[in-house]
């Protein structure tokens, strides 16, 4: 019997073999010729996994959270302006840390699951002179998705920087960063990006990279200041040695090879599959008589989707019946509703199998919790969705 189970949660994801046997093998110095060309490599095809011909990548040891500080830090100054479009914990979790860099917050809160509404955000941009917006792609804690093509525009229109909030969705969810004017776009690596967490991803505009460097007064974080990073990442870019902080070597070396994956899909390829596979795990959900925490379904994300658990089901031995299947989801994170709902992250490597053996997991799982259900309906939908999108 096979000593593991499979890993739905919203991040970290399952990793690919040859990632992880990157990851594996001994330990370069991180001023290796071999290591430079790799980190060098990385940098330039992340322009590409985020369609940002003309971005400044950066990649720095740290998780999601350290991302979102990096832009915060470097894009705002005690005193700015700064609109936060919250969906969920983790739009929250900008307001606080861009209050703490010194910016005055707005908050825009959407109902829970529900987005915000474009015009609600225009009549905000338009009442007061705001320096940059963030917006949660896909918050994890709801599983909503945000229309940040519209943003994008919408602040370009309004002279606002654009901060995304992509770590739930980047290279999961559609996102053309050029040409959808978007000035940041932040990720980590445990995420779509199919790398074991520790690295904290971004790439920035070239007018994010002017508004940092008109900057008054400087970052007030060290490690996080894109003065200390920029000199590295051009260096490793023109294949010259430097040193600032320690790399984390090994993970860097799995960031190469999944990108190098990820880009070899193609971006179009890889959207077109996360919406097709997401699609008919919603049609699975559905004929379970499972609800969604996202109301609308353009509002569903390609990642994950936060399903609500059935009246008069015991959530938590839920979880762990479906776990005895195998297959480990995650629980609630929004506070308000934390013990209504579970999450399934369907993002990186997934494939039809693993949608298939999650609804079977999950309809045993209701099954052995007394909620009663036909075993293989939620399969039989998603394979008629999934079979409806094959041409
Ligand atoms: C996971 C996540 C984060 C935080 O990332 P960490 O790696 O846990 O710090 C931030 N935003 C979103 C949308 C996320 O899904």
């Amino acid at each position: 019997m096979k000593d593991r189970s499979l890993l739905m949660i919203p991040g970290p994801i399952e990793f690919e073999p040859d990632v992880l046997s990157a990851i594996g093998a001994p330990t370069t110095s991180h001023v290796a010729p071999d290591f430079i060309d790799a980190f060098g490599r990385a940098l330039e095809t992340m322009r590409k996994v985020w369609l940002s011909p003309n971005g400044q990548p950066f990649v720095v040891a740290g998780s999601g959270t350290l991302a979102m500080e990096l832009a915060g830090a470097n894009l705002t100054e005690p005193g700015d302006r700064a609109l936060v479009l919250s969906t969920g914990v983790f739009g929250d979790r900008f307001e606080d840390l861009l209050t703490r860099h010194g910016a005055r917050v707005t908050v825009l809160k959407a109902e829970l699951g529900e987005t915000l509404d474009l015009n609600q955000i225009e009549d905000a941009l338009r009442s007061d002179s705001y320096k940059l917006l963030t917006v949660t792609h896909v918050d994890t804690s709801t599983a909503v998705r945000m229309p940040v093509r519209e943003i994008g525009k919408l602040a370009s229109r309004y002279g606002v920087l654009s901060v995304v909030d992509g770590v739930c969705s980047v290279a999961g969810e559609e996102i053309r960063q050029e040409e959808w004017g978007l000035d940041v776009v932040l990720t980590a690596s445990q995420k779509a990006i199919g790398v074991p967490p520790g690295l904290a991803l971004l790439v920035a505009s070239p007018r994010a990279m002017e508004a940092f460097t008109s900057r008054k007064e400087p970052v007030r974080s060290y490690y996080a200041d894109w003065a200390k990073w920029l000199p590295i990442m051009r260096a490793y870019e023109d294949r010259r040695p430097s040193y600032f902080g320690t790399p984390a070597v090994n993970l860097v070396w799995g960031l190469d090879t999944s990108l190098h994956r990820i880009a070899s899909e193609g971006m179009s390829d890889r959207f077109a599959r996360h919406d097709l596979l997401a699609r008919a795990f919603r049609a699975g959900i559905e004929a379970l008589g499972l609800g969604f925490v996202a109301k609308a379904d353009r509002a569903r994300a390609n990642t994950l989707t936060a399903c609500r658990y059935p009246l008069d089901v015991d959530g938590a031995k839920l979880l762990r019946e479906i776990a005895r299947e195998g297959v480990i989801v995650a629980g609630g994170l929004h506070p308000d509703i934390k013990a209504e709902y579970f999450r399934v992250g369907h993002m990186g490597s997934i494939c039809q199998g693993d949608i298939l053996t999650t609804l079977g997991a999950i309809e045993m799982g209701l099954r052995r919790v007394g909620y009663k259900v036909e075993v293989g309906r939620g399969v039989a939908a998603a394979l008629a969705s999934a079979s409806d999108g094959v041409v």
